[in-house]
């Protein structure tokens, strides 16, 4: 039975969640900063818009260059909100969790799932599916992503690395050469500069030279392992699973109606959420020891409270009472209206742990 990997990434990330928090910054260069905190510009570019990227300012680049290059433009220079990006990855990872039959998270703004159940192995209707699940995470957290679909994980991430912003692009399993074989051989994922050098002496610039190369030739001059991942990654070729690994949390975010320190507004969006977090444990046969509650504050600084119990727990009426006694007394030490709440266990039971990871390799 053949697979379908779809591939996911969340598209200039940091820079995004910015703009789509302040729609007035949206038609400008805006630039996320990593400072380092030893004098006012020191410190590197985290991200940027598409806006900044077309004079040149991307990641990596110091923020006093990157000042220079923007210096007769509208831009807008922000510090990076770690918090508040982990706290939207989370709640996207979350929605992505629920679309798929296996699930990997990959880096904050990246996954990689299996929908091969979920699609009954059909492209047509992966293609469909896909585009679902871009417009729930638009719908619910006002970002795009962009997402490739194809027979593995090396050609779904080629593929939605080929088409961003807000791409989608489907590689059918007797499309796979076409799509490679064009493209230089520095695009193979897994290929820098240093192999990109090595390559060329061998005259091998295109990935379909590399496919056409003697998979020998390349073992024995890259090694064993290597040498095998690009004879074959070059032919489309990968057999790596999707890693399905057992959470160690579970949590749900979500956006308030209005930003409020109503306890009892607060409390109704506590109460869906726990339900969904109980139903998940339920599910998974998972117990755990503590609850925590999440507050993003209308000015989007970030507060966590926890309370941890003795003995495992498995009741949504725990997860309740406890989330709610926890916003209770932050409310009472707290004068700023929320923004976004969010509900967390953790501290799961050791065997149950083992149990879902022998689910998982079983
Ligand atoms: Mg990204």
């Amino acid at each position: 039975m053949q697979r379908i990997i779809l591939h996911l990434d969340l598209d200039y990330f940091y820079a995004q969640i910015e703009e789509s928090r302040k729609p007035d910054i949206k038609n400008k260069p805006v630039v996320v900063c990593q400072y380092s905190g030893r004098s006012e510009d020191s410190g590197a570019v985290a991200t940027t818009n598409y806006i900044a990227r077309k004079f040149n300012v991307k990641s990596g680049l110091p923020i006093k260059t990157a000042k220079k290059l923007l210096q007769n433009t509208d831009s807008v220079f922000i510090a990076a909100n770690h918090e508040l990006y982990e706290s939207v990855s989370e709640a996207i990872m979350n929605i992505i969790r629920r679309y798929s039959d296996k699930f990997e998270q990959l880096s904050i703004d990246e996954a990689c799932i299996d929908i091969s159940n979920k699609t009954n192995n059909d492209y047509q209707s992966a293609s469909t599916y896909g585009n679902e699940l871009k417009k729930e995470i638009k719908t619910l957290e006002n970002l795009t992503c962009s997402i490739g679909i194809g027979p593995n994980k090396l050609i779904s991430k080629m593929a939605a690395d080929s088409n961003k912003p807000n791409g989608t692009t489907v590689i059918l399993p007797d499309k796979v050469k076409d799509f490679l074989f064009p493209q230089k051989v520095n695009k193979l994922y897994g290929i820098g500069p240093k192999t990109n050098t090595k390559l060329a002496e061998f005259n091998i610039t295109t990935i379909e030279d590399l496919a056409n190369s003697e998979r020998t030739v390349l073992i024995d001059e890259f090694g064993q392992k290597f040498g095998v991942y690009l004879h074959d990654s070059a032919n489309g070729i990968d057999n790596e699973e999707v890693k399905d690994k057992p959470a160690d949390q579970i949590g749900r975010i979500v956006t308030l109606k209005e930003d409020t320190r109503d306890f009892d507004l607060i409390s109704q969006s506590i109460d869906n959420l726990s339900k969904d977090i109980s139903n998940q444990t339920i599910d998974k046969k998972i117990t755990f020891k503590t609850v925590s509650i999440t507050a993003i504050m209308e000015d989007l600084t970030i507060y966590q409270r926890s309370k941890s119990f003795e003995i495992f727990q498995n009741s949504n009426d725990i997860i309740v009472a406890t989330s709610k006694e926890l916003l209770r007394n932050f409310l009472s030490q707290e004068s700023r209206k929320l923004r976004r709440i969010g509900v967390r266990v953790s501290n799961f039971s050791q065997t149950k742990g083992q149990t879902n990871l022998f689910d998982f390799n079983s």
